[in-house]
């Protein structure tokens, strides 16, 4: 059966020779290295968790390629229950892990270049479908870590990628060759990529004509020659190499552990190659990518919420506010946000559609509301956490106070709040509250996926403004009613019964 261990996978990293760049330096191997040793953890879990019979449903699925039981974040989605599952698979991790287990970029991805490949075959006689299979099952079948690769730095924002005075702003192809193509350029906030086998390359904007150096899709093996990762700092990240419990989630880290991607003209064999040149199709990939992993929020982010709603739950029990009704109030509104963002990415993929390849899309308009939400909620569970843990949650000593004898008793006795509790189950859920609730994973979820006003311009665009004009017009001056009762003459400012002068 084609499901790695977390074990597996940790020894195929240790296998590879990433070259990654953190705090600067050069490290010898990404396994070893405390900064990214708690995501090499979190994505440890979504291997581990599928092994376990209590989750097999939610967690692999039956390839409709080879009819093997494999791990679901290498699936192609086959209907909407298979979107559902997904959902449910992201809120599972989140709840295991309280932080981004990363590998469903990879899986979006995937299923983002296996629809568009069918649709550039059918519009332009290419094999890239074919291709694309084919490399899909070696995916499957090694049930390999997928890192997706989509946002370009995009130097001058008011500029397409052709008008760039820098042309590499964009990840292009400068050299095609017989048996393949060079690419050269960089990709950013790449989550995950710094611990996966593979980056899955894919364009990051609609193109036009002229640029079609830059319409390349393919995939690349993370430690193949010219592929370069720099590590991104997030803050309190120097925390993770004093150990104790001010890193805040020590064992899982905070969000996906993104860096830069850089491809320093990296060759790639014409088999990984998916698109190449073919503009008309690139707003497409664009789109179904990011529709699927909009959709993705309302269960990940579901997830870590849950931890969140359970540490702040805790943290109140540990001040002894826990029995107080508005405390209780903030909880309960803690948990509506929480529903509510988890019950619309359930009902988008339960709303799910066919594609032309056979794969299922799940419902836009509902999919980027959803994401739309997560840019608020997650700022308002983390004010609500904030609000009932407490001003301490900024104030709180260096754990090493709590070692030191000198001072230890003063900081023990005047932390100390409920006296069920030892002081320092205050100080690890303070921490993790505090850490889980810092800038970088607030960033992460306004901009995770697409900036807020990306998902308000396609919101406009899926609504059909049109189509509700139509009904309104329809209500406000249709006379298509059941026959045989009075209605208000919508010409005339009298009542129906009411005597003419
Ligand atoms: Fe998955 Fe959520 Fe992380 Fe995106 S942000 S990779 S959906 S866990």
């Amino acid at each position: 059966m084609p499901l790695k261990t977390p074990t597996e996978y940790v020894e195929s990293l240790r296998n590879m020779k990433i070259r990654a760049y953190i705090g600067g330096e050069q490290v010898e191997n990404v396994v070893d290295d405390p900064s990214v040793a708690p995501h090499i953890n979190t994505v440890a879990k979504t291997y581990e968790l599928a092994h376990m019979p209590e989750h097999a449903d939610v967690m692999t699925t039956i390839s409709h390629l080879t009819g093997e039981r494999i791990h679901r974040y290498t699936h192609i989605f086959q209907s909407s229950d298979d979107l559902i599952k997904k959902i449910q698979m992201l809120r599972l991790l989140g709840q295991a892990t309280g932080t981004c287990f990363q590998r469903c970029v990879g899986l979006d991805a995937l299923n983002a270049m296996y629809a568009v490949s069918y649709e550039v075959d059918e519009d332009k006689g290419t094999d890239y479908h074919e291709r694309f299979r084919k490399y899909l099952a070696y995916v499957q079948r090694e049930d390999l870590m997928l890192a997706g690769a989509m946002t370009d730095p995009k130097g001058h924002r008011a500029k397409k990628p052709s008008q760039q005075e820098d042309p590499d702003q964009f990840v292009r192809v400068v050299e095609q060759r017989p048996d393949g193509v060079v690419i050269r350029g960089a990709k950013l906030h790449n989550t995950g990529g710094i611990n996966s086998h593979e980056i899955l390359v894919l364009p990051g904007t609609g193109l036009v004509p002229g640029e079609e150096q830059y319409a390349i899709a393919c995939a690349v093996p993370a430690d193949a020659e010219g592929v370069v990762f720099i590590f991104g700092r997030q803050s309190n990240d120097s925390r993770k190499l004093e150990g104790g419990c001010d890193i805040g989630n020590t064992r899982f880290g905070v969000v996906g552990g993104e860096a830069m991607v850089v491809f320093d003209d990296v060759f790639v064999p014409t088999e990984r190659v998916f698109l190449n040149g073919e503009i008309e199709h690139c707003a497409q990939l664009v789109n179904y990518f990011a529709t699927w992993h909009r959709a993705n929020y309302g269960g990940c982010k579901g997830g870590n919420a849950d931890v969140l709603i359970g540490a702040t739950a805790k943290m109140t029990r540990i001040l002894g506010t826990d029995r107080n009704a508005i405390v209780k109030d903030k909880l309960i509104e803690m948990i509506h946000r929480t529903e509510t963002t988890f019950a619309s990415a359930i009902g988008s993929s339960a709303l799910g559609y066919k594609l032309p390849c056979g794969s299922f899309m799940t419902d836009p308009i509902l999919a980027n509301t959803v994401k739309q939400n997560i840019t608020r909620n997650v700022y308002e569970i983390g004010r609500l956490s904030h609000d009932l843990a407490g001003g301490f949650l900024a104030t709180i000593p260096d754990s090493k106070a709590f070692d030191n004898p000198e001072i230890s008793g003063w900081v023990r006795k005047y932390h100390t709040a409920n006296p069920e509790y030892d002081v320092m189950d205050r100080i690890r859920v303070g921490r993790y509250i505090e850490n889980m609730t810092s800038v970088t994973t607030m960033v992460e979820a306004m901009h995770g996926a697409g900036s807020p006003q990306a998902q308000r311009i396609a919101m406009l665009g899926q609504a059909d403004i049109e189509g509700k004009i139509k009904m309104a017009d329809e209500v406000i001056y249709g006379t298509n009613d059941v026959p045989g009762i009075t209605l208000p003459d919508v010409n005339s400012s009298k009542a129906p019964n009411e005597e003419p002068n």
